[in-house]
């Protein structure tokens, strides 16, 4: 599945004006009709062939399917891919808006990712986590707009495929890395305990009568027993019997590497070029910490000698200013009043208008999502544009004296500005509320994570460029520790699946060069064993748009203003960096090479 992002679409007036929505209106005619239906058309064909990944996403029309991951499900969707990519081959593309040419790039890639993942990168054979049916058949109880009988009959139809899903995910395994059946393992077991206490749960409330509430019960004591046969094939036979032919390495090396990389998170760049940047950004971030560090050393130990190693010396005053922190009980208060400050300071210093109708909600996070503590945004899906937005912040009741103390030192009152910055306003949520000014489907289903995290970290720097903070240096030294991170996620991942990082080269790079505590690098080093690129999204996207910036502004010269900038780039919607660059270079330019397509 690429993508289970959920993206909100809102319903809203539209503030601004720019020229693209001029371009759109000339571009008005049969071709534009033409592809609307096309994108429809290609968005039916998609829920058929991804039943799954529609209930995600909020379609339930096919709720009650569940295909078998055979040979002859992985044809069809070949076959899917090949006949789109055919008849997306013959659109006239200059005939269209700017924002239909996205689509279509975004559609294009995401076919032939289709086909890299069958052909290639297989991972249906390596990760046997990739068969974890709960979420699945919780996104169908949940859904809330039919009634609970409905769901549960629908459930039943979905439970009499579960067997053969199973034996199909058997036969697939071939040479799977320890990493990811450890994870299948215990997600299953997991797993089987949310069929039977939720079911049994939704059951008892039901209104059914005896004999269909017994049969669900034995179609889902049948599905469960599937469930354990393949964890037990898992657990028993293979990994008493792993060795060196038998499994492989968690590592994807370079070539898989370089192309999962051009798919997902659709770079102008390679990922070796994309971490060769990230570690000259690193040496430079480490000049920057030190000076901010070297000149707050005396308010925070007076005379007491300097540590002779710098990145000592940055350790400790970080460790100083972490104890500035709110308390406990007051940790959602205080992310609760940082927002209208935050809308204030953008408003004063005109960095982009925010649609005064959308005030952000921050609630506690709801029970049934409190599963780590943090902080989210929670926006509906396409498919249910009238529900609320949400800033979710998990209170930190259930915390030891110990552990409040540590994540409130991580979350520092430094820190947590930036994460608001970066989560709600005017990160995250600001995004999502811009994307959906142009709504796109196709953009929200497909939407493109580099972009969608890459302006959340580049909002941060923004921010700080504008001012915020005032003169502050515990603000600035936060910053760059948290810019760090996201600098240090992209050398990390590069660093296991292409440059062989053990384990103790991954704690040199978290702990001691990017300040992080053993815990959280521990859990950084588990996380890039078990994904692939994803954890180069957020630098990529953040360079990529300061890049975009500084050529837009050389551009425009006298033209160019910051706030016009933002509208312009957050208009095209969550679609790639180097496709919105393409366009809003473009304007200036005027239409050269668009229907090319970059290919690997
Ligand atoms: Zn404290
Ligand atoms: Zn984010």
């Amino acid at each position: 599945m690429k993508n289970t992002l959920l993206i909100l679409s809102l319903v809203i007036a539209i503030v601004s004006c720019g020229p693209k929505q001029k371009k759109q209106e000339e571009s008005v005619g049969s071709e534009t009709t033409n592809i609307e239906n096309i994108k429809e058309a290609f968005i039916d064909d998609l829920w058929k062939n991804y039943p799954v990944w529609a209930s995600y996403v909020g379609f339930h029309d096919y709720d009650d399917q569940l295909p078998i991951p055979d040979q002859s499900r992985r044809d069809a969707q070949l076959e899917f891919s090949k006949n789109w990519l055919d008849s997306l081959s013959s659109i006239d593309m200059d005939a269209l808006s700017e924002n239909d040419r996205i689509d279509v790039l975004i559609m294009q890639d995401f076919l032939k990712g289709i086909e890299f993942d069958i052909n290639d990168y297989q991972s249906f054979k390596w990760n046997p986590s990739s068969y974890n049916l709960g979420g699945g058949f919780f996104q169908v109880l949940n859904y809330r707009k039919e009634s609970l009988d409905d769901r549960l009959m629908t459930i039943y139809e979905k439970l009499a495929h579960v067997p053969a899903f199973y034996e199909a995910a058997k036969a697939n395994i071939d040479r799977p890395t320890k990493v990811h059946t450890d994870l299948a393992i215990s997600q299953l077991k997991g797993s089987i305990s949310v069929f039977q206490n939720s079911l049994n749960d939704s059951l008892d409330e039901s209104g059914l009568d005896a004999q269909k509430i017994a049969s669900i019960k034995s179609r889902r004591d049948t599905a469960v027993a599937a469930i354990q046969s393949f964890v037990d094939y898992l657990e028993k036979e293979l990994v008493p019997n792993f060795s060196e032919e038998n499994t492989r390495s968690f590592r994807i090396g370079k070539e898989l590497f370089e192309q999962k990389f051009y798919y997902d998170i659709q770079s102008a760049y390679s990922a070796e070029e994309i971490f060769e940047i990230a570690v000259a950004e690193k040496t430079e971030l480490h000049d920057k910490m030190y000076k901010v560090s070297d000149a707050l050393w005396e308010k925070y130990f007076g005379e007491q000698e300097k540590p002779g190693k710098r990145l000592d010396l940055i350790r400790m005053v970080i460790e100083e200013v972490s104890k500035t922190h709110v308390h406990r009980d007051s940790f959602i208060t205080a992310i609760r009043q940082q927002i209208p400050e935050l809308e204030a300071f953008i408003k004063e210093n005109d960095l982009i208008d925010l649609d005064p109708e959308k005030p952000l909600v921050v609630r506690e996070t709801p029970k049934y999502m409190q599963g780590v503590a943090g902080a989210s945004i929670s926006a509906p899906g396409p498919y249910d544009k009238d529900a609320e937005t949400y800033y979710n912040v998990t209170p930190l009741d259930h915390y030891t004296e110990e552990e409040a103390e540590s994540y409130l030192r991580e979350y520092n009152q430094y820190l947590l500005q930036i994460l608001n910055i970066h989560e709600a306003i005017p990160g995250h949520y600001t995004q999502l509320v811009y994307s959906n000014e142009s709504p796109s489907l196709i953009k929200s289903i497909l939407g493109n994570g580099a972009m969608i995290e890459g302006w959340a970290v580049y909002t941060e720097l923004m921010m700080l460029e504008a001012g915020y903070g005032g003169d502050q240096m515990e603000m600035g030294l936060m910053y760059y520790k948290w810019n760090l991170r996201t600098v240090c996620n992209t050398i990390l991942d590069y660093g296991v699946h292409v440059n062989n990082f053990t384990e103790e080269d991954a704690m040199q790079l978290l702990v001691k060069e990017a300040f992080q505590e053993e815990a959280e690098a521990k859990g950084k080093w588990k996380r890039a064993r078990l994904s692939q690129v994803q954890l180069c999204s957020y630098f990529t996207g953040f360079h990529e748009i300061r890049e975009l910036r500084d050529s837009v502004m050389n551009q425009r010269g006298e033209d160019y203003s910051l706030k016009d900038f933002h509208h312009e780039f957050l208009s095209y919607g969550s679609a790639p960096v180097k496709y919105i660059a393409r366009m809003m270079l473009m304007d200036e330019q005027e239409n050269e090479g668009i229907t090319e397509n970059s290919s690997l």
